[in-house]
């Protein structure tokens, strides 16, 4: 994940600038960057507490309005996966982002890319699979008219733009597949 962060800054930032502000890839950067300060000791816990851990260093250190919710999702994330099934814990994860940002799919966000990710890991995908299904998500919030965080404030202009959160969204979700298959 850090080194797909570091590797598509610049067009995170690219696709923040034409429906927002352009700092979204400085934005994640920056909370990788204190994912990546921290990986000695988060490699010494287990699966639920590391992914636990970058959500709350995400959460303290990335900004912007996608930080917390980034976070937010790794936080819920390793929060579960002690008790629960991946598929469970990730639907439970993907709702506290939901929540956390009063949003819902069709809104072109993050979420976007978020749900059916989570649909394709509960209806057993290989991950080759899943990180296609994110990558394509991300593409279709290009349609959409934005209704959550700065993009909104565009209302109509905002369609024809991928969204920079389902863009970075589908990102880490491909490096961690690819990881898995690796
Ligand atoms: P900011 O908008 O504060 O500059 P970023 O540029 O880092 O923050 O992140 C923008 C991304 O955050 C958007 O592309 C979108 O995917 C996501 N986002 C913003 N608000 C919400 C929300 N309420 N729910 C879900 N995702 C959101
Ligand atoms: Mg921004």
């Amino acid at each position: 994940m850090i080194d797909a962060i570091n590797t598509h800054e610049e067009e995170l930032c690219r696709l923040d600038r034409e429906i927002g502000d352009g700092d979204h890839g400085a934005n994640l950067r920056r909370g990788f960057s204190a994912v990546e300060a921290a990986m000695g000791s988060i490699a010494m816990l287990d699966l639920a507490d590391a992914t636990r851990q970058v959500g709350d260093i995400l959460t303290m250190s990335t900004g912007g309005a996608s930080g917390p919710l980034f976070g937010t999702f790794f936080s819920e994330l390793g929060g579960r996966l002690d008790g629960l099934p991946l598929e469970a814990a990730l639907a439970q994860a993907v709702e506290a982002v939901m929540r956390r940002g009063r949003s819902r799919p069709g809104q072109k966000t993050m979420v976007d890319v978020l749900v059916p990710i989570s649909e394709a890991v509960s209806a057993g995908h290989a991950p080759g699979k899943i990180k296609e299904t994110a990558v394509k998500a991300a593409l279709d919030t290009m349609p959409m008219v934005a209704q959550r965080g700065r993009a909104s404030f565009l209302g109509v202009r905002s369609v024809g733009h991928e969204d920079p959160g389902a863009r970075s969204a589908a990102l880490l979700a491909a490096a961690i597949c690819e990881a898995i298959e690796a």
